[in-house]
C-alpha cells in the first residue's frame, strides 16, 4: 500500500524536510492568490468533495474550472499523481443535505468522472469514484459504470470514497473484500487508523489526515516519538505540525499488521516493494507516563 499523507498545508509540497507523499485538497489551493508551490514530493489532489457535498449539497466550482485548475496544478505545481473527481459520497448527511438518494449520487459520480475526463483530453489523471451505503450498493455501482462502457476492472485505479468512514466495519470488509474479488486496484479515501490496520492489504494506496484530530484531542499526551521542537506561530496543539504528522506516519505505518499470506496470493499486484519490509520491522519503543494514554487507536 502506498500511503498518502493528508495535509492542510499545501506549503509542506515543496519542503524538502517533510518528504513524503502527501494528499492535498483542492479548496487549499484554490486560496493562493499568488505563486504556486514547487512539489518536491509525490502528491494526490482532493476534490474537497466530502465538506462541499455535506455542507452545501452540491460543488460551487464547476467541472471545467476544476479541470481549468487541475491542469495548472500538474502544470506548475508538479508530481502530482493522480486527482480526484468531484464525486457525491453517501453517508447519511451527504445525502439528506443533498436531498437525493444514493443512487442519484453514485449516477452524479460517474456523470462528472465522464465529464472530467472529456474535458481533459488523453492521459486524463482523474480517477474513477466508487460510492456508496453498503456491499450492494457498491458493486451496483460497477455496474452502472459498466453501462456505460467503463470497465473498471481494466481501471489502473478507482477511488473509494464513503466506505472508509462507515462505522460498521464488518461492512468496511465486506464492501472492499467484494470490491478487491473484482480485481480492483483501490485507494481508499480518508481513512482512519482502525480502518488501516485491518484493511490495508486490500488497497492499493490510501491517504489519512487522522494525525490532525489525533494532535488536537490528545494534545497533553507525551509522544516519545515525536522530536522537541516547537511551532513557529505559537500553536499549542500539534493539529497543523509536520513533525507530528511524520512521526504518526511512521509509527502508523511501523504498526501495521503483517497480511495474511492467503492475501498475497490472491492479490500480488497490490504489495509495494518497500512497505513488506516496513512492516516486517518492529514497532517503535514508546514509553509514557504514568496514567497518561500515549497513542489512542480508537480515536484516530
Ligand atoms: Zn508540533
Amino acid at each position: 500500500m502506498r500511503f498518502f499523507l493528508g495535509t492542510s498545508a499545501s506549503s509542506w509540497l515543496r519542503r524538502e524536510d517533510v518528504g513524503v507523499p502527501l494528499c492535498v485538497a483542492y479548496p487549499r489551493l484554490a486560496t493562493i492568490k499568488g505563486e504556486l508551490p514547487r512539489a518536491v514530493v509525490p502528491w494526490i489532489l482532493d476534490s474537497g468533495g466530502f465538506n462541499q457535498v455535506t455542507q452545501r449539497g452540491e460543488y460551487t466550482v464547476t467541472a471545467i474550472d476544476y479541470v481549468r485548475a487541475v491542469r495548472r496544478y500538474a502544470d506548475e505545481i508538479g508530481n502530482l499523481r493522480w486527482a480526484a473527481c468531484q464525486d457525491w459520497m453517501c453517508e447519511p448527511p451527504a445525502l439528506a443535505r443533498s436531498g437525493r438518494s444514493v443512487n442519484g449520487h453514485q449516477h452524479l459520480s460517474i456523470d462528472n468522472y465522464i465529464t472530467l475526463r472529456g474535458q481533459w483530453g488523453p492521459d486524463s489523471p482523474f480517477v474513477p469514484p466508487l460510492q456508496g451505503d453498503s456491499r450492494d450498493a457498491f458493486l451496483r455501482h460497477v455496474d452502472m459504470y459498466a453501462r456505460r462502457g467503463i470497465d473498471l476492472t481494466g481501471a489502473p485505479l478507482v477511488s473509494v470514497g464513503s466506505v472508509c468512514r462507515m462505522q460498521s466495519t464488518p461492512e468496511i470488509g465486506r464492501v472492499l473484500g467484494a470490491l478487491a474479488g473484482l480485481g480492483l486496484r483501490m485507494h481508499g479515501f480518508g481513512v482512519k487508523t482502525l480502518g488501516l490496520r485491518r484493511f490495508w492489504p486490500l488497497l492499493f494506496s490510501a491517504d489519512s489526515q487522522a494525525w490532525s484530530k489525533n494532535a488536537r484531542e490528545n494534545a497533553d499526551d507525551i509522544y516519545i516519538d515525536v522530536p522537541e521542537h516547537t511551532h513557529p506561530r505559537g500553536g499549542k496543539t500539534c493539529s497543523s505540525c509536520p513533525v507530528y504528522a511524520l512521526a504518526w506516519r511512521k509509527r502508523m505505518l511501523a504498526s501495521l499488521p503483517v497480511a495474511p499470506s492467503h492475501t498475497v496470493m490472491e492479490l500480488p499486484g497490490i504489495y509495494g516493494e518497500g512497505l513488506s519490509a516496513l512492516t516486517r520491522a518492529e514497532p517503535p519503543r514508546v514509553r509514557y507516563r504514568p496514567g497518561i494514554p500515549i497513542y489512542d487507536r480508537r480515536r484516530s
